[in-house]
């Protein structure tokens, strides 16, 4: 078989790789530089805890997954450090943590088990010790070196299904192969049906003060006050990274991205400044993205013939599963059931 994996984000090339493992001819299309999109930068937070029990489980898969990535590459791709949930989504997250089986436990602020750069927070906390630092830049090594020449530089315009395959048209070249898949995030609704909303997002990083003890957790917090809900984590060394939840007018696409990172850059370095006194509220590196604010966390998949397509939110800590899984499906013609919240099941 012959097929174009479109996009060489985290997904697309965990995707091309797993292919080129079955032996299958594979090209990768990606228009810039591999991982530069939203995959760019150099740390995620990976957790088994969601609000759904399915995802819960599919992240203990891709968990699994990530040890055995970490074996080939010959280096730890998630640092075992744990995630800890805090504020009003704890409780209903520690339930589906429980009806999925995974290890788990909640306490209240103040818990010597809580290694946070404040511990002044709302509600319980829910520890989630299967949780941790997903080194982004040591999978970009790990995943470029794997795809080798497969990587194809180039812009893809149109992916067509016609008698003889699918066309993959970038410029002046047109290719055609036995499957596709479309994993060209941001780029992806240009190219098949799926939710093109965006928004502007942007994750800041600031100096631990020194002398602060580490390794932190990795920390979301979901205050239920309207307070600004956050993630929080370890980036590079003597580094803490946070990203918010910033009111949907403030990061609008027609608002423009100067203006987003500006309002963002201000309410994360206030937030900084006024709850987590282990750092400097100096900004110190930023991560720009782009996402769709009608999505939550989830999973999703369209077909359209011998195209297949994925999209959805926080995709890094799944990307060893969805490369397996996509791959599968593309391989054998099937579609991966969707997962997460039950609204956004699929409507092809
Ligand atoms: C600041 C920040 C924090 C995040 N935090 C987390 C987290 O804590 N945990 C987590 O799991 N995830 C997190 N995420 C989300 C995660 O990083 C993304 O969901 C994931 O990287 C998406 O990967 P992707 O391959 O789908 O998309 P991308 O990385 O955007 O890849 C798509 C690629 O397709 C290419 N492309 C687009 N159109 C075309 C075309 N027409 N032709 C050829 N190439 C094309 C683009 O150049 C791009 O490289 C975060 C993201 C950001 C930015």
């Amino acid at each position: 078989m012959k097929i174009a994996v479109i996009g060489g984000g985290v997904v697309g090339l965990s995707t091309a790789v797993a292919l080129l493992r079955q032996g299958i001819d594979v090209q990768c299309y990606e228009a810039g530089e591999p991982m530069g999109e939203r995959s760019a930068g150099d740390t995620r937070i990976f957790r088994l805890a969601h609000a759904f029990p399915d995802m819960v489980e599919l992240a203990a898969r891709s968990r699994t997954l990530f040890a055995e990535w970490s074996e080939l590459a010959g280096t730890p791709l998630v640092e075992d450090v744990g995630t800890v949930v805090s504020g009003a989504h704890a409780a209903e997250w520690a339930t589906a943590m429980a009806t999925a089986g995974a290890a788990h436990e909640v306490v209240e602020a103040g818990s010597p088990l809580l290694r946070l750069p404040a511990r002044d927070f709302s509600g319980p906390a829910l520890i989630d010790p299967a949780g941790g630092v997903i080194r982004v830049d040591r999978i970009r090594t790990f995943l470029v070196g794997a795809i080798g020449t497969r990587l194809r530089p180039a812009h893809v315009d149109a992916v067509e299904e016609t008698p003889s395959g699918v066309r993959v048209t970038a410029g002046p070249d047109a290719s055609t192969f036995d499957a596709a898949v479309i994993c060209a995030g941001e780029g992806t609704s240009a190219l098949i049906d799926i939710p093109s909303a965006l928004e502007h997002h942007l994750r800041v990083s600031y100096p631990i003060r020194p002398g602060a003890p580490e390794p932190f957790q990795c920390w979301i917090t979901k205050p239920a006050d309207g307070e600004l809900g956050t993630y929080q984590h370890l980036a590079a060394p003597g580094t803490w990274a946070v990203g918010g939840d910033v009111d949907s007018s403030l990061v609008s696409w027609a608002g423009g991205r100067e203006a987003a990172e500006q309002a963002s850059l201000e309410l994360l370095t206030a937030y900084v400044s006024e709850h987590l006194p282990f750092v400097e509220p100096r900004p110190i590196a930023r991560v720009h993205c782009t996402h769709n604010p009608d999505l939550e966390d989830g999973l999703h998949f369209v077909r359209r013939g011998r195209v297949l397509a994925t999209y959805g939110e926080n995709l890094m800590k799944f990307a060893p599963l969805l490369g397996a899984t996509l791959a599968q499906a593309a391989a054998d013609g099937s579609t991966p059931a969707n997962a997460g919240p039950p609204r956004h099941e699929a409507t092809a």
